[in-house]
């Protein structure tokens, strides 16, 4: 199922598996001047593909990372004749992408390999400069693309308050990329694959961040393990948290945000 929606010159996609009629997640795709920054999952290709064909000519299709939501759909883009770029990291991951858990098939698709181009810092698209920027924390692999004065930032914050993180994320890395990249360029406002937000609200995010870092350290130093501090600071939490935690084979859990802001590893 999509949901498309316009702002200027820029085309707003929002995607998602339909289950009979609903939609458990969704994931946006923007096309703007002939970019199409990130493809969408496999669930919803089609749909993509047929609605931006009717939105104009297609120049390139920019990746943010491998994550399935971002990239199931790229290879019926390469089929059609686009090109994919990506990040090196990346481009190595989609050649052969690794076989996601039961819950993400149903929810997003399993992503299926395609063959995109390598991006550095720069690449030009029609007569628009992108400035491409390593931006790792969410995944290893994972870039930011800034347009104009557009930052599309892919999975890099997926929520301003988080309160749950993927046992892949680095939270402490994730702090560091917004304030020594992101908040360094001259953006009006970010447009990721689950949220857009303001410089203000990004500002506010790493706020809420190093706030939460430093009740957790004091905590953690008075001896309080993990399952307590995961306890005393994240106990009241929207129960789309919980169902997270519940079904995703132990993939999303508070207690990784916590273990992350410590700088320990975490392992599913
Ligand atoms: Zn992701």
């Amino acid at each position: 199922m999509i949901k498309v929606r316009r702002e200027g010159d820029l085309y707003i996609i929002n995607a998602g598996t339909d289950l009979s009629g609903n939609v458990i997640m969704w994931t946006t795709i923007y096309y703007y001047n002939g970019i199409v920054i990130d493809s969408g999952c496999i669930n919803a290709a089609s749909e993509i593909i047929n609605a931006i064909e009717s939105i104009g000519d297609v120049k390139a299709v920019l990746i943010t990372h491998h994550h399935e939501d971002h990239v199931g759909a790229a290879p019926l883009f390469r089929d059609r004749g686009y090109k994919i770029y990506a990040s090196y990291r990346t481009v190595e991951i989609l050649r052969n992408p690794p076989v996601i858990p039961k819950y993400r098939q149903l929810v997003w698709g399993q992503p299926m390999p395609v063959e995109a181009e390598p991006i550095n810092h720069k690449i030009r698209v029609g007569d628009l400069d992108i400035d491409v920027y390593n931006a790792p924390g969410h995944s290893p692999d994972h870039v930011i693309y800034k347009i104009r004065d557009m930052l599309f930032t892919g999975d890099l914050i997926g929520s301003l308050k988080p309160k749950i993180a993927y046992y892949g994320e680095d939270y402490l890395e994730i702090l560091n990329t917004v304030e020594n990249t992101v908040l360094k360029l001259d953006f009006s406002r970010i447009l990721g694959g689950h949220i857009t937000a303001s410089r203000e609200d990004i500002k506010g995010f790493t706020k809420y961040l190093i706030d939460l870092k430093n009740r957790i350290m004091d905590l953690y130093r008075q001896g309080k393990s993990i399952e307590e501090i995961t306890n005393k600071l994240l106990s009241k939490v929207p129960e789309k948290v919980i169902m997270m935690e519940t079904v995703s084979e132990g993939e999303w859990r508070r207690s990784y945000l916590i273990q992350s802001l410590l700088g320990l590893k975490h392992n599913k």
